[in-house]
């Protein structure tokens, strides 16, 4: 990750971001097969932190260019899963050495496309060269014969075969890693793809296309085909020749497709597998005994980077009886130290948030919220013209609150007082999803408990609950949090293979 406050690397990224600049209001195609396409309908995706520019002009594809997608990706299926897993691998590895490459101008477009500060950017695009080099790694391990039992007599084997056509359906909000990793993982493991960026964020998902091509991999091996959701997803989901779906997003449309891919098709010969990435309601837990300054800071950083826009973010922080008004105090007052401003000026710890409906949902649970609990900070839009809330904390609230147990995914903390530990960690188990949490504590019971008992997918103790890094912090969610695909560790990439047993014996 760079430093900003290296000057090298400052100056680096005010040059990307004036390079990216005149990029503004560029149109790009759909690519289809290998054709470029232009539609009359555009989608145009605005600067959340000045929405009169315009980042970027987009085609919008309609399900018959949908289904012409799906056809084409899936007429090259069988030769992309012919080429060497080696070739394969050496294409991934391309596309990371270019995305290193220009590594400052897609940091740019996130500033500029999804409103990401500068570290919130680089730390998207160093995971999604991550997922690029993690990934080509694990597909050496998993290319050939894999060991298996030897039957006297016989020669055993055990090797991992493409699925088939996947369709890729990624959320917005981390525009690169997300689309970068499902991508990736799907075409390296043999695969062809239909990509469907999100509507909010479809020129960083075009500039990736753009780079797959350039890193060498076929025309043919994906399709990238921005349009609405709502007007493509279904028939992407239950077109016959889908063999599978990787989504990343809200529980409402996880569920949706889920239920979709499940209905099988006339003509239709397998059955449709569903990686599914989903919400949160992530807790951070402060103990009695926690070192309450270092509890403070992550919760902080958890609950307001990136404006709480991160599946990842604490939304809840479960406090001890003991210390919740000194971590109350202290919480506030750094909370209101938080600049918001545009996401391009570094001297902005957050900036906007996607969209000006975004901000209504987010406002309308603030008001909930502040009926639910007692308001103690923030509670509004914050001024400028771009998407500015102020940071949000709510106290005193119930674990029957909408606002503790519904996802916002914004910049609004819940704040809970437990009696104790046992009480702590019933309040963190009191949710219907179970993406991450963490726990602040000193007492090695306690932390052995969590360990046991916090149901989540992924645990931090001691530490902030975001920022899972590839390899390290495998990632993926219980429950309404999804399918648990753990994205960025070794179980991975078998979510796009199938396994064949061979047993040969001498004819
Ligand atoms: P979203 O509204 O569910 O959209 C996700 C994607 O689904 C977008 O590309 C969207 O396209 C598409 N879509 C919408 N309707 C569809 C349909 N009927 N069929 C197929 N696709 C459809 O989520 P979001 O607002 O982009 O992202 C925020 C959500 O993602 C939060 O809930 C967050 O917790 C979750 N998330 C989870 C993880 C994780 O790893 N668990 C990571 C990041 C985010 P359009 O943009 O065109 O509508």
């Amino acid at each position: 990750m760079a430093d900003f406050s290296v000057p090298a690397n400052r100056r680096a990224i005010e040059a990307a971001l004036q390079k990216v600049r005149s990029e503004f209001g560029h149109e790009y195609d759909l690519l289809i097969g290998g054709d470029r396409v232009k539609t009359t309908d555009k989608l145009r995706s605005i600067n959340p932190s000045r929405p009169s520019e315009v980042v970027g002009i987009h085609q919008k594809a309609t399900p018959e260019l949908a289904s012409r997608a799906v056809e084409s990706t899936y007429a090259y299926f069988p030769e992309w899963a012919a080429t060497s897993q080696e070739s394969r691998v050496r294409k991934l590895l391309a596309a990371a050495q270019l995305l290193r490459e220009h590594k400052y101008e897609f940091d740019a477009w996130l500033v500029c496309e999804a409103g990401k500060t500068w570290p919130e950017a680089e730390a998207d695009v160093s995971e999604a060269i991550d997922f690029c080099e993690y990934y080509a790694r694990e597909m050496l391990r998993l290319s050939g014969p894999q060991p298996v039992v030897q039957m006297p007599g016989e020669r055993d084997e055990l090797r991992y075969l493409p699925l088939g056509v996947g369709i890729i359906i990624p959320p917005w909000n981390f525009p690169l890693a997300i689309v970068v990793g499902m991508t990736v993982a799907a075409l390296v493991t043999g695969n062809t793809v239909v990509i469907k960026p999100s509507s909010e964020t479809p020129t960083v998902a075009a500039k990736f296309a753009e780079l797959l091509l350039e890193a060498g991999f076929p025309t043919r091996s994906f399709s990238f085909l921005p349009g609405s959701g709502s007007a493509v997803g279904d028939l992407l989901v239950s077109h016959p020749k889908t063999r599978f779906i990787a989504f990343t997003g809200s529980r409402e449309v996880g569920l949706r497709i889920n239920e979709l891919a499940a209905k099988t098709q006339p003509g239709q010969k397998w059955i449709k597998r569903v990686v599914a990435e989903m919400g949160g309601k992530d807790a951070i837990i402060v103990d009695g005994d926690a070192d309450v300054d270092k509890a403070v800071d992550g919760v902080l950083v958890s609950a307001f980077g990136y404006q709480g826009q991160k599946c990842s973010a604490c939304s809840r922080a479960i406090v001890d009886a003991r210390v919740y008004d000194q971590f109350l105090d202290k919480l506030k007052k750094k909370t209101e130290t938080l600049t918001v401003g545009p996401s391009d000026d570094p001297s902005n710890f957050m900036g906007p948030v996607i969209s000006e409906n975004a901000r209504k949902t987010i406002l309308q649970y603030i008001e909930v919220g502040s009926k639910e609990g007692k308001a103690v900070t923030g509670g509004g839009a914050a001024p400028g013209d771009g998407f500015f809330v102020k940071p949000t904390i709510i106290a005193d609230v119930d674990s029957t609150a909408r606002i503790f147990q519904e996802e916002i995914f914004g910049p609004v903390l819940a704040v809970t007082k437990a009696r104790n530990f046992e009480h702590a960690l019933e309040l963190a188990n009191d949710s219907q999803y179970g993406l991450t949490g963490a726990i602040f504590s000193n007492d090695a019971e306690h932390i052995r408990r969590a360990r046991e008992e916090f149901f989540v997918g992924n645990l931090y103790v001691n530490r902030k609950c975001t920022g899972a890094i590839v390899g390290a912090h495998p990632f993926g969610g219980f429950n309404m949090s999804g399918t648990d695909s753990k994205a960025g560790g070794p179980d991975y990439l078998l979510l796009f293979l199938q396994a064949k047993s061979i047993a040969e014996r001498a004819g």
